[in-house]
């Protein structure tokens, strides 16, 4: 690959544009949104193999697309398809691998995908990813430590870090105290990503007093956030917390505001779509999570299945943005428990349940048929065993007639740098 270099002037362009865009009113940025959905529609029609045949096998071409609800007539993708058609069908026919960056997702839902993208969208994604940290009480400027693999994208941008004062440190580095000392020495303003791996540092900062941090902004990004370690990491930093969703393919998706009353999406990159048995989901009602790219025409990505679940809301925040909002991401796909009778169910009550029980560190679910659940917990102290009967008998209540085991471990590893809250076993049927 040849190495392309990141044109400043052009990202100081999309950085003041997508910086006012945000303020605009809703109705503006629907209106925008629209049109660049369009327009990487008829892109990917006329220069994708892979979205030309799935629109041609339902007689289906751009101009019969006229309003939102017309989406759900055009076939998704997955990344299973995208992985077996990269490049030679699904890379645009008039761009160039080697005019691309080349990135791969981290592989901890499965194979890692790999995929190009333009130039130019990779500018707008830095920009955006920049913009949702800018929501918070970050400002451009002053330091940041990311907890994330540090090259994400496969090319030196050590520029942009210097320029942006941003420090990495490895989300897979087992030496949590080796971690704080880079912390301690760099001294940050926030601190930006993996949710387990922050909670493994607040977890240390707790019981080690000798920390000085001053950190006024913790961003957690890629893993489910739980209020419980929403609350460890804010005693533990005394900073303010703000959850942001997104993935390699697409950057930032939403992320929170200073008034933490929603996801604000990033609509000018990215459509959103909520769905629950083949329709959209009406507003507050929890389904899977569709995204369209709006900018990366080297490889689009059209209503793509995400394996996320979600939900819209439907009012405006305090803040005066105009991006609309969703709400926190509800867990993986793959993540849905099997009730006793076969049907999934979003598994949000079963963190509620574990998360109500007090003296639990850390959890897994494991669930390998519908009639049986492992439940594996790390305890902050001994749990009662009136406790334990409780948590059975609410997972009975929520799932049926399920056979239900508690086993107390000294810890869950985590995988790829991730931790996993449910893993289930059961092949779903799509
Ligand atoms: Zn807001």
């Amino acid at each position: 690959m040849k190495k392309v270099m990141v044109k400043f002037p052009k990202l100081g362009q999309y950085y003041f544009e997508f910086r006012k865009s945000q303020w605009n009113c809703p109705r503006e940025l629907e209106k925008k949104q629209w049109k660049r959905f369009k327009a990487i529609l008829n892109h990917a029609y006329n220069h994708c193999e892979i979205y030309h045949r799935k629109m041609r096998s339902m007689n289906l071409r751009p101009e019969d697309i006229t309003s939102k609800r017309d989406l759900l007539k055009i076939p998704t993708v997955n990344k299973e398809e995208l992985r077996k058609n990269y490049p030679s069908r699904s890379l645009a026919n008039n761009f160039r691998l080697r005019d691309c960056f080349l990135a791969r997702t981290s592989g901890s839902t499965g194979d890692p995908l790999h995929f190009a993208i333009d130039v130019d969208a990779l500018l707008q994604k830095m920009v955006v990813n920049l913009r949702t940290c800018e929501m918070t009480n970050y400002h451009i400027g002053e330091k940041l430590i990311q907890v994330s693999p540090p090259t994400e994208l496969g090319f030196n941008q050590s520029l942009f870090d210097k320029l942006l004062k941003r420090k990495y440190i490895s989300p897979f580095e087992k030496d949590i105290k080796k971690s704080l000392n880079i912390m301690n020495k760099f001294k940050p303003a926030a601190v930006v990503g993996y949710t387990s791996f922050i909670k493994l540092l607040a977890e240390t900062l707790l019981k080690d007093k000798k920390y000085n941090l001053p950190i006024k902004s913790i961003m957690t990004t890629s893993e489910l956030l739980l209020i419980k370690t929403k609350e460890k990491i804010k005693e533990a930093f005394n900073a303010d917390i703000f959850d942001q969703y997104g993935s390699v393919e697409f950057g930032r998706i939403s992320g929170e505001c200073l008034e933490h009353q929603g996801y604000h999406i990033n609509s000018e990159i990215a459509l959103v779509e909520f769905i629950k048995d083949g329709e959209h989901c009406s507003l507050d009602e929890s389904g899977e999570i569709l995204v369209t790219s709006l900018i990366n025409r080297a490889e689009p990505f059209i209503r793509y299945e995400i394996g996320d679940l979600g939900k819209p809301l439907d009012y405006q925040c305090n803040c005066g943005r105009g991006l609309p909002l969703m709400g926190g991401l509800l867990g993986r796909l793959n993540d849905l428990l099997c009730s006793a009778d076969g049907s999934f169910v979003i598994p949000e009550r079963a963190y509620y349940i574990v998360r109500e029980c007090d003296g639990i560190k850390e959890f897994q679910i494991v669930q390998k048929t519908n009639k049986n659940l492992s439940i594996k917990l790390v305890e902050d102290k001994p749990l009662s065993e009136q406790s334990k009967r409780t948590i059975i008998r609410q997972f009975k209540d929520y799932l049926g007639d399920v056979k239900v085991e508690i086993v107390i471990v000294k810890e869950i590893p985590r995988e790829k740098g991730k931790h996993k809250h449910i893993k289930s076993l059961i092949q779903k049927k799509n």
